[in-house]
């Protein structure tokens, strides 16, 4: 008999012009079905949908985001799987912030959703959109439960000293300033992926996860409790990024508002997205940027260079807090299909037990590979991340801790999710 209730888990990332879903099998770990409602509020909105073969795209207005989900569950009338035989169990929902209130998943109710409302001052760009999805998602499907999860959960376990910045304790206590980090959900996943590829126990390893996709992030995890990640207060902090700055002088801020005549909204949108690779270089994706480099273009050759550098000094920064590695893993867009950025984050550093297998390395990589060389004491793989699926199995782990995932049983597999057309 299978651990989890036989049936699928849709999972719902709700932003502020767009819905990303997935109909997740969370035991075998298929993507059922999958799709994306974009350009939300705009003239012309697009809507995606993706089952099996068959692939749906449209051009239809899509004024809210009521009205992009309400089309997401006609798709998937029209299209497949008809969600009422899918046997829906939970829903899950992607929650941007989780900020000290949440340190792991959680079922929603009202007071679920006030708390996340609460927390809107620190993400508001993500929390409130995040917020609408659920609102939606629950009149939609009212007959399931609804789960959300933080990416922010997987670091509450950072020590004091990595969560704390050196400012007024009073000032930060009193604004919730301190370190959160994000992309917690793939962080946590991958380090766990690691430890079944490599054969070992979670608890006995101590890890280096680098995800690298539009956003990234470092983290440190020690024996599968993260003790230290790039990203801080919001998800600027860190690496170089497509479009952010990561780190950078706090005091440039303040000197851009005082002498360039920047407001604070300027500074927001120039850190957030007119920086990164972006800035320097115009091109925020890596395949038009090794494009660039091999024309000779200097600017974008300087972009992968800071970018390589800062990566480069938050390995060595990580090692340092972990004092023994082994295991350093690249994932999502950049860290499972640039071999690139992978040999360059990694030349030099056999001092430090770090050397990739030129071969192993080469290629995009669809499923986990170790990809140093054997003599090395530290193991690089390349795991591709999968939010989706883990947010699908928290949500099912935290239904069966709340005792209801009761409506599923194998031998009547009636619909969790009646009709909602
Ligand atoms: P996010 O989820 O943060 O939007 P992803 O993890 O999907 O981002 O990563 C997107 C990035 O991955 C792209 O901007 C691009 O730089 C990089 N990427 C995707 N495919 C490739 C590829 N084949 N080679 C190099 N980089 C790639």
């Amino acid at each position: 008999m299978n651990q989890h209730p036989h049936g699928s888990v849709l999972v719902v990332n709700s932003g502020s012009s767009s819905i990303k879903y997935q109909l997740v099998d969370p035991v075998g770990g298929a993507a059922i079905a999958s799709g994306i409602v974009e350009r939300i509020g705009e003239e012309a909105g697009v809507v995606k949908h993706t089952f099996g073969d068959t692939t749906v795209e449209r051009t239809d207005p899509v004024p809210d985001h009521d009205a992009g989900l309400r089309t997401v569950l006609g798709l998937f009338d029209e299209v497949g799987p008809r969600l009422s035989e899918a046997h829906v169990i939970a829903v899950g929902h992607r929650v941007v912030h989780g900020g000290s209130t949440f340190t792991g998943p959680a079922v929603v109710d009202d007071d679920v959703i006030a708390k996340i409302d609460a927390l809107s001052p620190l993400a508001p760009l993500h929390n409130p959109p995040n917020l609408t999805g659920i609102t939606v998602a629950r009149e939609l499907l009212p007959d399931v439960p609804h789960v959300v999860v933080f990416d922010t959960a997987f670091f509450h376990t950072l020590p004091d000293a990595a969560a704390t910045y050196a400012i007024d304790v009073d000032v930060a206590r009193e604004h919730g300033v301190r370190r959160y980090g994000f992309h917690g959900t793939s962080h946590q996943y991958v380090s766990g992926e690691v430890a079944r590829v490599l054969g070992r126990p979670l608890a006995d390893l101590n890890q280096i996860v680098l995800h690298l996709g539009n956003g990234a992030s470092a983290s440190a995890v020690r024996g599968g409790v993260a003790v230290e990640t790039s990203m801080g207060l919001t998800p600027l902090e860190g690496l170089v990024m497509g479009t952010r700055s990561g780190d950078i002088d706090a005091a440039v801020l303040i000197h851009l508002q005082r002498n360039a005549g920047m407001s604070v909204d300027d500074v927001d949108d120039l850190l957030n997205r007119r920086s990164g690779l972006k800035g320097l270089a115009g091109e925020n994706d890596f395949r038009s940027l090794h494009q660039l480099i091999e024309g000779g273009d200097a600017a974008a050759q300087r972009a992968l260079d800071v970018y390589i550098h800062r990566l480069r000094k938050y390995i060595g920064a990580y090692v340092a807090v972990l004092g023994r590695v082994d295991a350093i893993t690249f994932t999502a867009g950049v860290g499972e299909n640039d071999d690139i950025v992978r040999a360059l984050a990694c030349a030099g550093l056999e001092p430090l037990g770090i050397a990739l297998d030129p071969e192993r390395n080469a290629g995009r990589k669809k499923v986990a590979t170790i990809v140093s060389a054997d003599w090395a004491s530290t193991r690089v793989l390349v795991v591709p991340t999968n939010e989706e699926l883990a947010i699908a199995r928290q949500a099912v782990a935290t239904i069966e801790a709340a005792g209801l995932e009761g409506t599923s049983d194998e031998s009547d597999p009636a619909p969790a999710v009646a009709g909602h057309a």
